[in-house]
């Protein structure tokens, strides 16, 4: 906490200035006129090194064992066929080689060093991020994966939906696997606390035009909605389309630099009014 201290020099302590009139220096964070709160999740609820840490390598870790034991499911068999079809148009010299070294391949792994050579080089192909939520779904549902959200997330997230606020997620994940990771937290199963999910099938996150969109399907003003995210052009594009947003800045997130913006470390702060 930020204690007016004595002047070094001996001169009467006077007390701190506080950086902005609404904020004295108890920490507290004050947003007025609010009905909902829209949530990012990486950096915001959920460390960012979840997904690359964590998520990411489970899903290459597993794929191949998953492939073995679900190739009878007819959803991961049109997956699969995507991804030949996919490898078979690729004009990546490289993965041409490796159609070559694998011509004979056959049955439900014939696409796997394919799958692989995506997921070295960071390529996105939409069936692989599907076998990807697929591996994850299991991995969750065998209690492997467990989604470490910030320790103050699941108790403010009770007090907010408690106060009347409605709670809903925007992440550049899946609907899906923003289910999934609020599925399985520390603090049990807390889909039920929100009551919309956005993903990017709303519209990019550096659009203002996508978060207009969330306040039309939350039938709200957009003025009474604060979104919280880490990405500061995140920010920027919410605050065009006129919602109020806050910075989080939590240990370890790439991104530190919160513009012009409030910045808040933990919801514990976080003190709303209607
Ligand atoms: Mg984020």
């Amino acid at each position: 906490m930020n204690e007016p201290s004595p002047s070094p020099s001996g001169a009467a302590a006077r007390p701190a200035i506080p950086s902005r009139a609404a904020e004295p220096n108890t920490g507290l964070i004050t947003v007025e006129g609010i009905d909902w709160l829209v949530l990012d999740i990486e950096g915001t609820t959920c460390p960012v090194s979840f997904v690359a840490a964590t998520l990411f390598p489970y899903a290459s870790e597993h794929l191949e064992s998953f492939l073995k034991d679900s190739a009878e499911q007819p959803e991961v068999q049109t997956l699969l066929q995507e991804v030949a079809d996919a490898w078979e148009a690729d004009p990546d010299p490289t993965v041409s080689l490796l159609r070559d070294q694998h011509q004979s391949g056959a049955g439900p792994l014939a696409t796997l060093p394919y799958l692989q050579w995506l997921i070295r080089e960071d390529r996105k192909l939409a069936p692989l991020k599907e076998l990807q939520g697929l591996v994850w779904e299991r991995g969750y549902a065998r209690g492997e994966l467990l989604a470490p959200l910030y320790p103050d997330v699941p108790e403010a997230l009770h007090r907010w939906k408690a106060s009347g606020l409605g709670l809903a997620v925007y992440s550049s994940g899946s609907v899906a696997a923003q289910q999934m990771l609020y599925a399985h937290t520390p603090a049990g199963d807390l889909r039920t606390l929100f009551s919309h999910w956005f993903d990017t099938r709303t519209g990019a996150k550096k659009e203002p035009v996508s978060y207009t969109a969330i306040a039309r399907e939350l039938g709200s003003e957009v003025g009474r909605i604060l979104f919280i995210s880490d990405a500061l052009a995140e920010l920027k594009a919410a605050d065009a389309a006129g919602m109020q947003v806050l910075f989080s800045d939590r240990e370890g997130n790439p991104e530190r630099d919160p513009g012009p913006y409030r910045v808040i470390h933990s919801y514990a702060q976080l003190n709303t009014k209607p």
